[in-house]
């Protein structure tokens, strides 16, 4: 709960910085759309309190499907997925944690029909999942595992000014997206930040 409103501050803090990434290779909504569909989550909060984590990602998607209908419809996607997968539980380890970024990541590429290197999230979240699994086979601690997964997140949002995006809004501009960010692949590790930030 307090991860989620943590992350809804970080979407509202950002929201600018998102929405000019979003400018010239979309149509200049990614940091509002984060933001509005976060607020809106934040309003569902109180009746959460005490739910399994499970039923608290399946509402967090189902708000944000509601609220940003729109694309990128794979990330809701993702929370619910991955909230289906962690029905009953009451709080979640490392693994758990992995697997439900495992369940978030073929989501993505389900309902995206997207793979990496296409200039999406997903070259975020691949390598950062990559990272997390290695460190934690490494024995790692959860927090260093985060740690690295936060710098493979971001090494892939950076990557994505290299690629030419061929799914979702940014595959209309074709090349002229080389050299810009990828709004989602850079939300998404503000994310994954603010979860390293709060273990
Ligand atoms: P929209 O594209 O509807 O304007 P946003 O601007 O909020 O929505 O989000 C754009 C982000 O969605 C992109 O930066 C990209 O990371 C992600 N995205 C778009 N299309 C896909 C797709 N087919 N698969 C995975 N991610 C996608
Ligand atoms: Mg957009």
């Amino acid at each position: 709960m307090e991860i989620i409103r943590a992350i809804g501050l970080k979407m509202e803090a950002e929201k600018e910085y998102l929405t000019e990434l979003d400018q010239p290779i979309g149509d200049s909504d990614h940091g509002i759309n984060m933001a509005r569909g976060f607020a809106a989550v934040e309003g569902k909060l109180p009746d959460l309190e005490g739910k399994d984590i499970g039923t608290i990602l399946k509402t967090v998607g189902m708000t944000l499907v509601s609220t940003v209908g729109a694309l990128p419809a794979p990330v809701w996607f993702g929370y619910m997925k991955a909230g289906m997968a962690l029905a009953g539980k009451e709080e979640m380890d490392m693994d758990d944690f992995l697997s439900m970024m495992d369940t978030a990541v073929q989501a993505v590429e389900q309902r995206g029909k997207a793979t990496v290197e296409e200039a999406t999230m997903l070259d975020a979240m691949v390598p950062s999942l990559k990272a997390m699994k290695d460190a934690a086979a490494e024995g790692k601690s959860v927090r260093e595992a985060l740690e690295a997964g936060v710098r493979a997140a971001w090494a892939g949002a950076e990557h994505t000014k290299d690629l030419v995006a061929t799914k979702g809004r940014a595959s209309y501009v074709g090349e002229r997206g080389l050299g810009h960010q990828d709004p989602g692949a850079t939300s998404y590790s503000y994310m994954l930040e603010v979860i390293a930030g709060l273990v």
